[in-house]
């Protein structure tokens, strides 16, 4: 598998093409955001702007010689961060791993979705057609092994397009590139670099370390010596943790009845959730798979409006999902072997408790009424296991099962971090 699992995502030439989606008459012209033909500041140029010599941080009357068709705009600040978010989210539904570093760019780290979304090329490739078509906004991103060379290709591929390092191709690809590319590299570092002939990132790799520090001052010129060799060892934040939480059951074989599906199901939701909560975690994707005799099996899942980790909601969307899983069948009652549940999408708890009431009587959304008293049923439930255990308190189904159909390996469930 390819290793290249760290992304790089960054949103092209932001505030510009925000005022592009937001203005028809804008799109395919030169603009600037910000300054104007008599002064001020350039903050950001489109990229019809940009082949013409525009950049963000140059004069007004700089830009305006350069491209005499520049079309100056003032720029809507509020509706730059809601945009920004919402292509946060996106990024946000394949991964639990994404560390945001300013409004436009993120990093993610994909190595625990692939079994999933495919590779890490596939993911990136869904990631920019989802941000285009939902959002109306293009985004380059860079994958490889490390975030330094992520950020490089994501570079490389703008606009609007994708870079993938392979592991064995980082050498190479690194080589012929412009030593201002690297991060932390700026204006003065550059120069003095030029000075000894070091223009290129390869030419900075073939330079002792011990010369780049002498150049460079010995802090930065280790980093940057190690970086150039691709020796970049942070991580994602927030990588590392659980992407998914699951429980499975299997069944033997036994006719797909209401109870049957309903008691399995409470009691895998049961697990799930609770282990949710007690790691202060909820998540916004539910999935399920139920397997039919001779091994064959189908997956179904919902991505639903807000992150949940209550039990009776799990209970329920699991059960919609098997149900739909289960009609689809040929057979109108078909036997089934296993029944599984996973949640992904993951997110820290206490962003739950920022969500406001809704207008909405939705009992899935944690700040709706009736998703507030799951919640805190829930809450008693955990208090009064952690105390007296496991099997003190429960939801009906899993406390007394009404048909005692299900076997004793049901009872062994064979519990995992997918
Ligand atoms: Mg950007």
């Amino acid at each position: 598998m390819s290793g290249a699992t760290i992304l790089h995502a960054d949103l092209d030439a932001f505030y510009a093409s925000v005022e592009q989606l937001l203005d028809p008459r804008l799109r395919g012209r030169p603009i600037a955001v910000g300054g104007s033909a008599r002064g001020g500041v350039v903050l950001a140029a489109s990229y019809e702007a940009k082949a013409y010599g525009v950049a963000g941080g140059m004069p007004g009357w700089r830009a305006a010689r350069l491209c005499p068709s520049l079309l100056f705009v003032p720029g809507r600040f509020r509706e730059y961060q809601p945009l920004a978010d919402r292509v946060m989210d996106v990024l946000g539904d394949v991964t639990p791993a994404v560390e945001r570093i300013s409004i436009d760019e993120a990093f993610l780290d994909v190595a625990g979705s692939t079994h999933l979304f495919g590779t890490p090329a596939q993911i990136a490739t869904l990631l920019r057609r989802r941000v285009r078509d939902e959002i109306g906004l293009p985004i380059s991103v860079g994958a490889a092994r490390t975030k330094h060379l992520a950020k490089i290709a994501s570079q490389v591929a703008k606009p609007d397009g994708l870079v993938v390092v392979e592991p064995e191709a980082e050498r190479a690809f690194l080589e012929p590139l412009p030593v201002g590319l690297m991060w932390g590299v700026g204006p003065v570092a550059r120069a003095r670099l030029a000075e000894r002939g070091i223009t290129t990132i390869g030419e900075l790799a073939r330079t002792p370390s011990s010369a780049v520090e002498q150049i460079l001052g010995q802090a930065v010129g280790a980093r940057m010596s190690a970086l150039s060799h691709n020796e970049d060892p942070r991580q994602v934040a927030g990588a590392g943790r659980a992407r998914s939480l699951g429980a499975q059951s299997a069944l033997g074989r036994q006719r797909a009845t209401r109870e049957l599906v309903r008691e399995v199901l409470s009691h895998l939701a049961d697990r799930v959730a609770g282990r949710l909560r007690a790691k202060d975690r909820a998540g916004r994707t539910v999935t399920v798979r139920v397997r039919f005799p001779g091994m064959r099996s189908v997956t179904r899942s919902l991505t639903l409006p807000g992150p949940v980790a209550t039990t009776l909601t799990l209970t329920e969307v699991a059960e919609q999902l098997v149900w739909q899983a289960i009609r689809e069948q040929p057979h109108p009652e078909p036997e089934i072997t296993l029944l599984a549940v996973s949640v992904t999408g993951l997110v820290a708890q206490s962003s739950l408790q920022l969500e406001l009431p809704l207008l909405t009587d939705d009992p899935r959304r944690p700040g709706s009424s009736p998703g507030a008293a799951r919640w805190a049923v829930d809450r008693s439930v955990d208090a009064v296991r952690a105390r007296f255990g496991s099997g003190a308190v429960g939801y009906l189904p899993t406390a007394m099962p009404r048909v005692r159909t299900v076997p004793d390996e049901f009872r062994e469930l064979a519990e995992h971090d997918l």
